[in-house]
């Protein structure tokens, strides 16, 4: 029996770095035919209640989600970028509160230490621009990218990342991330549903093997998200193998961020039984439109 496909688990919202409102959210995953949707903002339940709000009387189910940044290290023990997602837990469980708190603090102060850089290399964007483009979001890498597009210095953020803001670049100052291990056992405590966010993309491939998820499944992961924007046929068909030898839950998703990607909202998307499943486990209900 094939399940329906009505869902998008991953997208962003401007309380991250996505472009739209909680209202343009709901309006273009309906506009797309969709029946759910997750919000899953970088490091930030701030998005919840907005959506909350907006999807109701619209038909649109939300589940409440967070995309962690996480890192796992790598064979020499270098610290590797992982997205963790997180559906349904409880918002106010106490280690999830105190290590947004500390990231809330770390990120402002790594930001303003990127922007002071540039700046001293004769660059000209100011903190408080910055600042006023990332509004209610922590400061992350892309608002300083769209700060230096507006000022002129690149033609287009992916330009900016490559020229100034990578991770081996004078101006690049580090994030003290949230543990993965640490952040699959504290979204499982709290009720939540743990799913590894695009495990072939980026640097994540190199970390994400058969064995390390293995690890994972005691600690409470349930899920891979195996159809992404980033993920080609091979990655695919090897994430589905991984899951089905570990007794994870499939997931597919388009990571949509509004206009600041060109990714279609909808255009990757979750199995309905799927999604039964991770509401199923979740300590929340989600936000019923
Ligand atoms: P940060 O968390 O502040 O270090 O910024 C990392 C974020 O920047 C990632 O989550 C991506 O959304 C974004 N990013 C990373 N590399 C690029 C790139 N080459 N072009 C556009 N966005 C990027
Ligand atoms: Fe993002
Ligand atoms: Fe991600
Ligand atoms: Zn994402």
């Amino acid at each position: 029996m094939t399940s329906a496909m009505t869902a998008d688990l991953h997208t962003h919202s401007a309380f991250s770095d996505g472009t739209d409102s909680a209202d343009e959210l709901v309006a273009a995953a309906r506009a797309a035919g969709l029946r759910t949707i997750a919000l899953t903002d970088h490091d930030t339940a701030a998005g919840w209640d907005p959506i909350a709000r907006a999807a109701r009387g619209t038909g649109l189910r939300v589940i409440p989600g967070v995309e962690f940044s996480t890192k796992h290290p790598d064979a020499d023990g270098r610290p590797v970028s992982v997205h963790l997602l997180g559906y349904l837990f409880r918002r106010d469980d106490p280690r999830i509160v105190a290590e947004w708190d500390r990231l809330r603090h770390e990120r402002a102060n790594r930001g303003a230490n990127i922007v002071a850089r540039l700046v001293d290399g004769g660059f000209p964007i100011t903190l408080d621009r910055v600042r006023e483009i990332a509004g209610a979001a922590n400061i992350g890498r892309p608002h300083i990218a769209r700060a230096l597009v507006e000022a002129g210095v690149v033609d287009r953020v992916g330009d900016a990342f490559d020229e100034l803001l990578h991770d081996g670049s004078p101006y690049y100052a580090a994030l003290r991330s949230t543990s993965l291990r640490e952040g699959v056992e504290w979204i499982a405590a709290a009720g939540g549903v743990p799913v590894i966010a695009h495990p072939r993309a980026r640097d994540a491939a190199a970390v994400m093997t058969a064995d390390v998820i293995e690890t994972l499944v005691p600690l409470g992961l349930r899920g891979l998200e195996v159809r992404h924007p980033d993920h080609d046929d091979a990655a695919r068909g090897e994430l589905g193998h991984i899951a089905d030898a570990l007794g994870l839950l499939q997931t597919g998703s388009s990571d949509y961020h509004g206009d600041n990607k060109t990714l279609r909202i909808g255009q990757e998307r979750t199995a309905d039984d799927v999604v039964e499943q991770i509401i199923e486990a979740g300590a929340q209900t989600p936000f019923d439109g």
